[in-house]
């Protein structure tokens, strides 16, 4: 089964096909229109003609290109584990599918995206999510196995993991920025980013450390966020808000 594409990269692909037949388009057009400007004795002209109908074929096939990057259909889904929103070509069936800001496999079902449980990885205490897709898993942290069963007595095919605690976290949190670290340039463009502000809005937020940056984010979002500003040598933290 052929993977489902991203519906920006077709998109992207079939906007580049049109920018190069049109730019060939035009270029033939320029060359056409010297031609025919400066026709010597007259022999240029034959071939300026082509020119012109090459021009016109090459542009004809870029707006061909331009009218289907505009119709690539997109079917949105939603990665269990970050929360951010994939567009797809199509809707995958049982293909699990990259999420696009977090990387990790969305695991799919007879269409359906499955949801995720979380357990903490018995060696690092690391977070980790599985699904009842999952075959094996692996520690993001520390790459262990955590070991995984079929549930007795249940057919819902889920899966708990054995010998750890499953966490079952629905609580709220907020992420709090402690101390914004040496490579504050870095953390200003990620904060940017991750609230939606601009620079001077974020410097004001940094004058303030330690700060509430968001509120009410669950479990994986916050701690996402946290290893995100923590990659740029920020320290951050999530608290739960009771
Ligand atoms: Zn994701
Ligand atoms: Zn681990």
């Amino acid at each position: 089964m052929p993977k489902i594409q991203r519906a920006s990269d077709v998109i992207e692909q079939d906007s580049e096909k049109a920018f190069y037949f049109i730019g060939g388009g035009i270029a033939s057009a320029a060359v056409a229109a010297l031609l025919l400007k400066y026709q010597g004795s007259g022999g240029f002209v034959p071939l300026a003609w082509i020119l012109v109908f090459a021009a016109v074929g090459l542009i004809g096939f870029g707006v061909f290109w331009i009218v289907k990057a505009k119709q690539v259909t997109s079917v949105s889904i939603k990665c269990p584990f970050c929360f951010e929103r994939n567009d797809l070509i199509e809707q995958p069936v049982d293909d699990d599918v990259p999420c696009v800001a977090c990387n990790r496999m969305i695991p799919i079902l007879g269409g359906v995206v499955l949801s995720v449980s979380q357990v903490r990885c018995g060696f690092c205490n690391g977070l980790n999510y599985y699904s009842s897709k999952t075959e094996a898993l692996l520690c993001e942290h520390c790459n262990r196995e955590i070991q995984l069963f079929q549930e007795e007595g249940k057919d819902s095919g889920k899966r708990i993991a054995k010998g750890f605690a499953v966490v079952d976290d629905d609580q709220q949190y907020e992420l709090v920025l402690v101390e914004v670290g040496r490579s504050s340039e870095e953390v200003i463009t990620t904060l940017q980013q991750m609230l939606a502000l601009n620079r001077n809005q974020v410097k004001d937020i940094l004058e303030n450390t330690p700060v509430t940056l968001l509120q009410g984010l669950p479990r994986m979002k916050v701690d996402l966020l946290v290893a995100q500003l923590s990659a740029h040598g920020a320290t951050a933290e999530a608290r739960s808000l009771k």
